[in-house]
């Protein structure tokens, strides 16, 4: 039997989403879907390098998606803000680095 609670409004406290962060790091892959690189979920959230929740699909323009758990990435904190709201993000991927 499925009970999901589609009471997603619940104030701004964001206590929903504390759940949700807390279960995607514990059991997702710990992966930055940003830079690929792994996270280190042990380093303090004051650390640049650490685990951030970021939203595939930004808030600015689909916040109905702020609790969707296929709209949740992991991301390092550095990552998630460098990104910042832009939504079409190009990331170098160091094609001049060939030596023939
Ligand atoms: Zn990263």
């Amino acid at each position: 039997m499925t009970t999901l609670n589609h009471n997603y409004r619940q104030g701004r406290s964001g206590r929903p989403l504390a759940r949700a962060k807390a279960r995607l790091k514990r059991e997702g892959s710990n992966v930055c879907w940003l830079c690929g690189r792994s996270i280190d979920v042990s380093l303090p959230s004051t650390s640049p390098m650490s685990w951030t929740l970021d939203h595939a699909i930004p808030l600015s323009v689909r916040p109905d998606l702020a609790l969707d758990p296929s709209n949740h990435r992991e991301a390092h904190r550095r990552c998630n803000s460098t990104r910042g709201n832009r939504t079409d993000v190009t990331w170098p991927k160091q094609a001049n680095s060939r030596n023939w």
